[in-house]
């Protein structure tokens, strides 16, 4: 099926309050330009260089998400463009993606990752840590501004285990936008899970291979 009719499925499933980012990583131009003139504007890339890439070649109205694991020093690579951070867990990143921003007079959004799965390899604050970010550390940022969390949850057929990570994630999420006026992002879903996640309060979802097709890695 093409990239269009993939979206216009999936757009069909997805509530008005619900952004979706279109995942394109390791996707070549042409598939994000097929995107962009099917109406997308947000587009989700996991590494720096190839959203830098990407920036450089597609038109300027699009809003760039990194949605990788972001290493520190090459955060001043993105800091002119980027729209939103979404995997920041560490607070030497929050530092250094302050400074960039600072650098570019600009102030960047980012979400907090929080770690809600049941393995060892995903990236992420605790909920307690995120708490402490908040009430210790954001004030002295001025140049980030912290608009919510981002998950991802355990990669597992099991929809409830699924369900549950997602609603940890959601009570967080809570907690801090009764206690802070820049919190309404909640970025969680992807393909396989998305629909569980908007039931559970999701506010972005971002979404691959349902449309671009799977990602093939060896080219
Ligand atoms: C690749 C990726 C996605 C999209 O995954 P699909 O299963 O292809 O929808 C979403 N979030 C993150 C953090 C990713 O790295």
């Amino acid at each position: 099926m093409s990239i269009q009719t993939n979206l216009k499925n999936i757009e069909a499933t997805i509530p008005n309050h619900v952004t979706l980012v279109a995942v394109s990583k390791t996707k070549p131009v042409e598939d994000l330009q097929e995107a962009y003139e099917a109406g997308i504007r947000d587009f989700g890339e996991n590494k720096i260089q190839e959203m830098c890439d990407k920036f450089e070649v597609l038109p300027k109205d699009i809003r760039w998400h990194m949605i990788g694991h972001v290493q520190t020093n090459k955060v001043k690579y993105m800091a002119s463009f980027v729209h939103l951070i979404h995997g920041v867990d560490s607070l030497k990143l929050l530092k250094e993606i302050n400074k960039q921003a600072e650098k570019n007079n600009r102030v960047i959004d980012v979400l907090l990752q929080q770690f809600i799965a049941d393995e060892e390899t995903k990236f992420g604050f605790d909920e307690a840590e995120i708490r402490q970010v908040m009430k210790d550390e954001i004030q002295a940022l001025p140049n980030v501004r912290v608009v919510g969390l981002m998950g991802m949850a355990t990669f597992t057929e099991d929809e409830n285990q699924i369900r549950e990570e997602f609603k940890t994630l959601k009570s967080n999420f809570d907690y801090l936008k009764n206690n802070y006026s820049t919190i309404a992002t909640l970025s969680m879903g992807m393909s396989g899970d998305y629909e569980v996640a908007i039931e559970e309060g999701s506010t972005m979802v971002r979404i691959g291979s349902s449309i671009f097709g799977h990602r093939n890695y060896n080219v």
